[in-house]
């Protein structure tokens, strides 16, 4: 999965992907800027495909094509789909370390993407947590949410005190003066981590499991995500006029914005 790449040198390209074997790499994709019969599908983030690399020098590989395995048609026409699908891969960037093999966040990454392009794209949509919610486990910083991260004691009814800096869930004893989540928002990001069905939840709690999840995150990041600018951007321009967006998008975006190629349906 191409999370992000840069130019390098005159035809070339740096690509870092999530792969399912080596975990997160770097690859040298030679002449990708010209070369459309190796790159088929091209090589933007959130494009999911079987590649053929070789391990290089210095932790570089080479990169000599990609087949495409998911059709990113969706994402090509849609910028609000393209801006979440740019958010997962600029986030699995920032904190998931080079030459790990994870193979359990490969397929959350792969599960997310894939249901982005068909299902629900808001950033509400409980697709973005359940993957938001496997990075933290698998970065070891999940909040507690069944018991007291503290003393490890039962959590009280309805409304649970909260302190993401102290780990997750608290008991009435150790969470005094903490401020509080809905016990209906931690038994759906429990249900997330743990594949249970998830609970029906309204647009205000979905609301606040973003935020919990979101601060959880925030903690862990080196810099601030480009992506946020961009759903910022979509957002002031409202849905409107599709040029505006467009212009708007590539002025933040940390990649080729698709419409702006004159490619539409095609990253
Ligand atoms: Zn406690």
């Amino acid at each position: 999965m191409v999370l992000r790449t840069l130019p390098l040198g005159e035809a070339d390209r740096l690509v870092v992907a999530l792969t399912d074997r080596h975990g997160k790499i770097r690859a040298a994709a030679r002449a990708a800027r010209r070369s459309q019969r190796r790159f088929a599908g091209g090589l933007s983030p959130g494009v999911v495909g079987r590649v053929e690399l070789h391990r290089g020098r210095a932790g570089l590989w080479r990169l000599d094509g990609v087949v495409p395995e998911l059709d990113h048609g969706a994402l090509g026409r849609d910028l609000d789909r393209f801006a979440f699908a740019t958010y997962l891969c600029e986030l699995t960037d920032q904190l998931v370390e080079e030459q790990h093999p994870e193979p359990a966040l490969f397929d959350a990454l792969a599960h997310a993407l894939s249901t982005l392009t068909q299902g629900e794209a808001s950033p509400d949509a409980i697709e973005l947590r359940r993957y938001e919610l496997a990075l933290l486990h698998q970065l070891g910083h999940a909040p507690g949410l069944e018991h007291c991260c503290v003393c490890g004691g039962a959590l009280p009814g309805d409304e649970v005190p909260f302190s993401p800096e102290r780990g997750g869930a608290l008991c009435l004893q150790h969470g005094r003066g903490a401020p509080t989540q809905p016990q209906s928002v931690l038994q759906a990001a429990l249900a997330l981590s743990c594949g249970a069905p998830v609970p029906a939840l309204d647009a205000a709690q979905r609301r606040r499991l973003r935020d919990l999840v979101f601060v959880q995150l925030r903690g862990l990041l080196r810099a601030p995500l480009r992506s946020m600018e961009l759903f910022t951007q979509l957002a002031a321009v409202g849905a409107g006029d599709a040029a505006a967006r467009v212009a708007a998008a590539s002025a933040v975006a940390p990649t080729t914005v698709p419409a702006a190629r004159g490619k539409a349906g095609r990253l």
